[in-house]
């Protein structure tokens, strides 16, 4: 049985658990794993059980008392999100510190420093931790050394390597893993993206973990692609012109959007990658020759170099030929 019915994070809860039933919650935790996974609503099941009037000696909120009728109505006095519009790139500095007329006097900081008002603490989250700039960062760096006495702090973070050594120092870390696919694929099934079990496993076989990632290959585009992409793979030595074919007209399909196309390049390298992994995982089992394992390891690091190429902005289409020549094994690895 799932804590409060969130899959996959029983571990994480535990520690809070612990350390909340021997009086020693910290002030700021951050809370990292892959997109997709929960964290936000672990955070704010955290955020209700810290803030109930009576929650139980097992670490549960009640669901009953005035301060979880609040919470659970979005008006509890002593709880804020803080979270940046969909398109914003970099946490704005005023969620944080206040507009410039009213600095300091308005924003998370601020906020957090005030007595609480009905609970005997005060409970912010800051969900898009990622997106934290340094100007950002040092603003939190008093509320993060000198937290308010009871007040917990959650930032939530997709990727600990984003986070600037300043925050990630003075905040206790909780790793969240990514989902195991039996529970994603039963989350899947609950959320009816798949209609059988069958397509269930498989779409979570696919999603690294992520319910995030599941949505998006949900899609009866990806479906089609990801069957196409699979008899491709399926074949050693790949067809690299067949595959280039599949994914340029597929990530042509994201849109007109370049950070969509990017985004779902992304995804589809990802997914190469993951089958390829698997295709290495069987060859080594059944101790299939040598040379396939070595190809296949092969074609494995020419996905993890065109994933950086994807983050360096490299140009989409050419980007594209290359990686899956390179696949292939026609054209050396010099084009990178
Ligand atoms: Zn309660």
């Amino acid at each position: 049985m799932s804590w409060q019915g969130i899959k996959g994070h029983d571990e994480t809860v535990a520690k809070l658990r612990t350390a909340w039933q021997q009086g020693r919650l910290g002030s700021a935790y951050l809370l990292t794993g892959p997109s997709g996974i929960g964290k936000r609503h672990l955070a704010h099941a955290l955020a209700q059980t810290l803030l109930c009037d009576r929650p139980s000696p097992g670490f549960a909120p009640c669901g009953q008392c005035e301060s979880c009728r609040l919470f659970v109505t979005g008006s509890h006095p002593d709880f804020l999100r803080v979270a940046c519009e969909e398109d914003q790139r970099v946490l704005p500095l005023e969620l944080l510190i206040g507009e410039r007329q009213h600095r300091a006097r308005e924003g998370l900081c601020f906020w957090i420093s005030l007595a609480p008002v009905h609970a005997n603490r005060k409970i912010a989250i800051l969900e898009d931790a990622d997106l934290l700039a340094e100007e950002g960062a040092n603003a939190l760096l008093k509320t993060l050394e000198e937290p308010p006495i009871g007040s917990v702090l959650f930032l939530i973070s997709h990727n600990l390597q984003r986070q600037l050594p300043t925050i990630r120092s003075r905040c206790q870390i909780l790793f969240c893993p990514p989902l195991d696919v039996p529970t994603l694929a039963r989350l899947i099934q609950d959320q009816g993206l798949a209609s059988t079990p069958e397509e269930a496993e498989r779409l979570a076989q696919w999603s690294a973990g992520s319910l995030e990632v599941a949505r998006e290959l949900a899609d009866p585009a990806w479906a089609e692609f990801l069957g196409e992409l699979e008899r491709l793979l399926a074949r050693q030595p790949v067809d690299g012109v067949a595959i280039g074919r599949e994914v340029a007209a597929f990530v042509d399909q994201a849109g007109e959007s370049v950070p969509a196309k990017r985004s779902r390049l992304r995804q589809v390298v990802r997914l190469v990658s993951e089958s390829l992994r698997q295709q290495l995982r069987q060859a080594v089992m059944h101790s299939d020759a040598e040379a396939l394992q070595w190809e296949l390891m092969r074609q494995i690091d020419h996905c993890l170099l065109v994933m950086q190429q994807i983050d360096a902005n490299a140009h989409l289409p050419t980007l594209i030929d290359a990686w899956t020549e390179a696949l292939a094994g026609t054209r050396l690895a010099a084009v990178w």
